[in-house]
């Protein structure tokens, strides 16, 4: 990467360097021209002033070059007319051709100065002629130097803009490879650091680095392994409880199947002949079947729960009916266990699925009724306050010990194993109870007392529609 770094500052800093290379050689080129013809003016005004246009200008012109100016420039002196009257090349400029066409000579008569680069016609190289009129206005006095063109100019700098360039250059590339240290070294040792990925557990240590966006990388990675691992954690502990789930549902539904294969068996080998216990067998077969099916139900109720199935269908559950509704399907039960149900129901109603409100109720009176005594009573209460709805199953049953109190809502845990399968329980209806409350968002609080009774309060926030995840 730091070589691909380099490369490419390289190339960005040489074309940097050619264009600003380009733009100061032709200006310094062309102010350079410039100067020389400044300097050029300032000695035809020496010129001018020196001649004395009365006398032999051809003679004057000569002792004037040779005293004062080197080889290879010339001074031409034109009459108005054209016709040239002194220069500094030619003995006899008599015969010389008329130089009123030439352009510098025409644009010093018009204007005082002037100018031009071309090939000389009596010379026969390529030069830079500057005129300007003479200060009596009489005659032009010309100058003329060689000069092929620009270039010529600029090649006089190219060796100090060379250098100048080569010297930036060097300093740039020794300051780009700092620069591109300071940016690959930490990357490299955050790369290092996120090579341990491939293990188990990362252990990331990253140092403070000088740029917020490397520390931000490394603040990042650590707080995604963090949330990894968490994840993982998570995930691991959701399989142990699944793990355990089937082993406790194959468990539980192990039993009744060996009871309802041993009665099949009875009843199959002949050796049951009389009427009252082939009676009572079948009794006993159809029980196990419905404790089964009661099972089945409970942990597909369970596993739908869990999933957090998206079918479930919200209605506005009005709790007067439910109850009523709940409590006419409770009545069998009740009266044969010899338990009064009661309920006190404001109307209330909220935005719920109607089967989980009615499994949720049902599970609390069923509870209240199973684990009470001929004589007892269910009292079921429902209303609305700050925004939730409540619901409380009371009983005055045989209560539960402080310390299964924490227990209950675990799945298939039963304080008294026995009397729980005796009377159909399943050990799972707490734990469907505390499912669906969560689904809700809400939250459930148990008040017992051994011997006393039990009271659950059920909790729903009535605006969520959706429930949180
Ligand atoms: P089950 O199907 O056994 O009733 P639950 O999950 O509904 O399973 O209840 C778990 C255990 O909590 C029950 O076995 C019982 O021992 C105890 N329990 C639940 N409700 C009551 C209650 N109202 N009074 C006393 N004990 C209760």
């Amino acid at each position: 990467m730091k070589r691909a770094i380099l490369l490419r500052f390289v190339v960005i800093l040489l074309l940097a360097l050619a264009v600003s290379g380009a733009f100061s050689y032709y200006f310094i080129g062309r102010n350079m021209l410039a100067h020389d013809k400044s300097a050029m003016l300032n000695t035809i005004r020496a010129v001018d002033y020196a001649l004395d246009y009365g006398r032999d200008l051809q003679e004057q012109v000569e002792k004037l070059h040779a005293a004062a100016m080197d080889e290879n420039s010339r001074i031409t002196v034109i009459a108005s007319d054209g016709t040239v009257a002194a220069d500094s090349e030619i003995d006899r400029p008599d015969v010389m051709e008329n130089h009123l066409e030439r352009e510098e000579v025409q644009e010093a008569f018009a204007k005082g100065t002037g100018s031009d680069t071309r090939s000389s016609e009596s010379v026969g190289e390529s030069m830079l002629y500057v005129a300007a009129r003479s200060a009596g206005g009489d005659y032009v006095v010309r100058m003329a130097v060689p000069y092929t063109n620009l270039i010529d100019y600029m090649l006089t700098i190219f060796p100090v803009l060379l250098l100048g360039t080569g010297i930036a250059f060097a300093v740039s590339v020794i300051l780009a490879v700092r620069f591109s240290d300071t940016i690959t070294t930490p990357l490299n040792e955050i790369c290092e650091e996120m090579e341990k990925v491939r293990g188990d557990q990362p252990d990331f240590s990253f140092k403070k680095y000088r740029y917020q966006e490397l520390n931000v990388i490394s603040e990042t990675t650590m707080k995604m392994a963090a949330e990894i691992r968490a994840h993982m954690d998570q995930l691991e502990k959701e399989k142990k409880i699944r793990q355990e789930f089937f082993s406790n549902a194959s468990h539980e539904l192990k039993t009744p199947i060996t009871s309802v294969r041993g009665y099949a068996e009875l009843l199959d080998q002949g050796f049951v002949q009389d009427e009252a216990t082939k009676k009572d067998f079948y009794a006993r077969i159809r029980k196990e079947m419905d404790n089964m099916t009661n099972l089945i139900n409970d942990i597909l109720m369970i596993s739908r729960l869990e999933a957090k199935e998206a079918e479930v269908t919200f209605s506005n559950v009005r709790i007067g009916p439910l109850l009523t509704e709940v409590f006419e399907s409770m009545e069998p039960i009740a009266a044969d266990a010899q338990v009064m149900l009661h309920k006190e129901c404001s109307p209330v109603a909220i935005e719920a699925s109607a089967k989980q409100m009615r499994e949720l109720v049902m599970n609390l009176v069923s509870n209240g009724i199973k684990y009470n005594h001929p004589g007892g009573n269910v009292w079921v209460e429902a209303w609305q306050e700050k925004g939730s709805l409540y619901i409380r199953v009371k009983d005055d049953g045989c209560g539960i010990g402080r310390q299964e109190q924490g227990r209950i809502f675990e799945r298939f845990y039963r304080v008294d194993k026995g009397r729980s399968k005796k009377i159909g329980g399943t050990g799972l209806g707490l734990s469907i109870v505390k499912h669906i409350v969560e689904y809700y968002s809400g939250s459930i609080q148990l008040e017992s007392e051994p011997g006393k009774g039990s009271c659950f309060t059920v909790e729903l926030p009535l605006r969520k529609r959706i429930p949180a995840e």
